[in-house]
This record gives C-alpha cells, sequence and structure tokens, in this order.
C-alpha cells in the first residue's frame, strides 16, 4: 500500500488509521452479516443496530443526558446556518451572533433572512485574529450563536462564551467537537459537520435540547424541522448510513483514547510542539494572538509571501501535505485534528528549523 503522509488538510481531515481499516473490513461485510455496511438497509435490524450504538457511544463520551436528541443530518454545517433560524427565529425576533470568522458570519447572514440579527461581540477590526473578551447582548435573544473554533483564521474560544441568564446558546462546532471535555449542558443546541473531528462528509452531527426543539416552527418542510428527524429516529428518509457508521467508529476510537480529556491533553500537547517552535521561530510567527489559539488549526505566516509559497512547496514534496492557508487569509495552516499524530507536529518543525536555517 501507499505510504500515508502527514495530512495538515483542513477538512476533510486525517482519520485514525485503525478506524479506516475496521471500515474497509465491514466494506464487504458488516460483521458476519454477507452485505457490506454500505449496502444495509436503512430500515434493517443491522444498521438499527448501528445507529442506536452510535448514539449511546455518542451519550457516553460526551455525558449527553435524555434532555437531548442526537440527529445525524445531512447538508453540511451550512444547512445549520438557515435551519437554526429557520426554526428557532421569528421575524420579530432578534438572534445574537459572535462573529469570529467567515463561518460565523456566513451563519449569521442566513439568520437575517428570517428575523434581526444583532451582532454581540465581533473580531472583525483585526482580520479574526482573536476571540472577543467581552459582549453586548441584545435585550432578549432568541438565541447566542457562536462559532467554537474558527477554522481558516485558527482562534478558538477557551470556554463558551458568557451569555445573559436564561438564554439558548447555540454553537456550530465543526472544526473542534470532540477535541477536549465538553459540557453539554451549557448548550440549546450544538453541531458539527462531520469531515474534521468525526468522520467523512455528508453526515453532521446535531446535539438539540429536546425542549428547544419543541419551540420549533411546525409550518416547515418536514426535511427542515427537527423534530421530524428526532421523531423518525433520524431515519425520516434514508440517512447517510456510511457516515453514521464510520462516526460510530471514531467515537470508540476517542473512547479507547482515554475519552474527552484524554484526547484533550493530547491535543494541548500537540498543538503546543508548533506553538512553542513558533513563538521562537525568527521566520515563522503564529497570526492568532496567544490567549486565543486554536488546538485544531495551527495559522501562521513568515510574513513575505514568496518565502511562503516557498515553505508550502517544500513541505509539500518533503511529505506535508495541505500546509496552504485558506485562500481568504494566505499564508500556512497545520489542521491537526485529534487523528493527527504528535509525531507528525514534530516532524514539521524539525522540518520548518531546516528550512529556516537554509532560507534565514
Ligand atoms: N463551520 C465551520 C467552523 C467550518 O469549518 C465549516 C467547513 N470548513 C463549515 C461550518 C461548513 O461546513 P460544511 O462544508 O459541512 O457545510
Amino acid at each position: 500500500m501507499t505510504k500515508r503522509i502527514n495530512n495538515f488538510s483542513a477538512g476533510p481531515a486525517i482519520l485514525p488509521v485503525e478506524v479506516l481499516e475496521e471500515a474497509r473490513d465491514n466494506m464487504l461485510s458488516l460483521g458476519d452479516t454477507g452485505i457490506g455496511i454500505m449496502e444495509h438497509s436503512h430500515r434493517g435490524k443491522a444498521f438499527i443496530a448501528v445507529l442506536e450504538q452510535v448514539e449511546a457511544d455518542c451519550r457516553k463520551l460526551a455525558n449527553i443526558s435524555d434532555d437531548y436528541s442526537i440527529l445525524f443530518l445531512q447538508g453540511g454545517a451550512s444547512s445549520q446556518f438557515f435551519m437554526v433560524p429557520m426554526n428557532f427565529l421569528e421575524p420579530t425576533q432578534t438572534a445574537d451572533y459572535l462573529l469570529t470568522g467567515s463561518w460565523a458570519q456566513k451563519a449569521a447572514e442566513q439568520a437575517t433572512r428570517y428575523g434581526k440579527v444583532h451582532t454581540a461581540a465581533s473580531s472583525k477590526d483585526r482580520n479574526f485574529a482573536y476571540i472577543p473578551k467581552t459582549a453586548t447582548y441584545s435585550e432578549k435573544p432568541a438565541y447566542v450563536h457562536f462559532t467554537s473554533n474558527n477554522t481558516i483564521f485558527g482562534t478558538q474560544w477557551a470556554k463558551e462564551p458568557e451569555t445573559p441568564k436564561g438564554s439558548t446558546l447555540i454553537c456550530d462546532a465543526s472544526s473542534d467537537i470532540f477535541c477536549r471535555p465538553l459540557d453539554v449542558s451549557k448548550y440549546g443546541m450544538i453541531y458539527a459537520g462531520a469531515q474534521k473531528n468525526l468522520g467523512p462528509s455528508g453526515v453532521t452531527l446535531v446535539i438539540l435540547r429536546k425542549d428547544l426543539m419543541g419551540r420549533g416552527k411546525t409550518d416547515l418542510p418536514e426535511m427542515l424541522q427537527y423534530r421530524i428527524h428526532a421523531d423518525n429516529e433520524s431515519c425520516y428518509n434514508t440517512p447517510p448510513t456510511f457516515g453514521i457508521y464510520f462516526m460510530g467508529l471514531v467515537f470508540k476510537w476517542i473512547l479507547k483514547q482515554g475519552g474527552l480529556e484524554a484526547v484533550g491533553a493530547a491535543n494541548t500537547a500537540k498543538a503546543n510542539v508548533l506553538y512553542q517552535y513558533l513563538d521562537k521561530s525568527s521566520m515563522f510567527r503564529a497570526t492568532a494572538d496567544a490567549d486565543s489559539r486554536s488546538l485544531m488549526n495551527v495559522t501562521f505566516v513568515t510574513g513575505k509571501e514568496d518565502v511562503d509559497n516557498k515553505f508550502i512547496s517544500e513541505a509539500k514534496k518533503a511529505g506535508f501535505d495541505g500546509l496552504k492557508g485558506h485562500r481568504s487569509v494566505g499564508g500556512m495552516r497545520a489542521s491537526i485534528y485529534n487523528a493527527f499524530p504528535k509525531s507528525g507536529c514534530e516532524e514539521l518543525v524539525a522540518f520548518m528549523g531546516d528550512f529556516e536555517k537554509k532560507n534565514g
């Protein structure tokens, strides 16, 4: 088999090898069923057993109570940008958004179609290089929406934003879900596209408090109402069966690593390898403020576009793939999601050190 290389892609992204191997083995026959995982009916016993186990493991991983529904939807995190306000924002109401990057902005833009949007905080003034420390909320927000990790700008909320008492917190956790311990009880809803920390693209995990779900509008097309998906155990229509199955393997893998505490410690150690190097380098520097740095996406620049490009191209030749920053910001980005090994961070730092010596 072709050797696997250091894959720093922002998503779809690196997945655990043992999970890929198990999925491969079940591709031709799920267990002893004689039918591959992708070929099983979503209404059949075998897939329903998979679905129930995936949900149970998700609950176990983040200690999610029965007050919450767990849904597996399609349409990517981007569909949640409109489904959230479509369900939970009336034209007369205001939803508060914390603008910490392009994805947060996109979410807020969609909400303007359904009601009023108030920007409670923004870090746009410095090209989203930091997480705002304060926010000014509207009087009675329908909900407060934030993006826990800003994939493009390499910033991450260290903890949940302080919000007005009794308000409903909704989070786009697409690029950092289950990267560290998570207190789900603080949230009305958490959603995440799978393709970074959870599995292949094509499935979106939604963790939704049932009382909030109950307040959702009832005059929307069925596919766009959360309650319909919950009432039908994510099988109102054909769900993304393979993605759900794969996500379940990833949950089991995280549990085997020791759960979210252990994964959080490993992610901190991994990110530190890169940030410590960046902080002492005389060629490279991290772009995010020190107190806002992401554990998942480490963004950095040399300050010279031609040197950035040379670095990216030489790194690629040396087997470090996916380091080019998002097209909207340039520079470099090392995405080091849960499945990315610490050894890959150490190898990158060694390579950067050599590059710095030769080109400094
Ligand atoms: N939110 C965040 C934080 C993201 O990083 C992304 C994708 N990179 C999205 C939303 C959009 O996700 P999707 O492509 O699944 O719609």
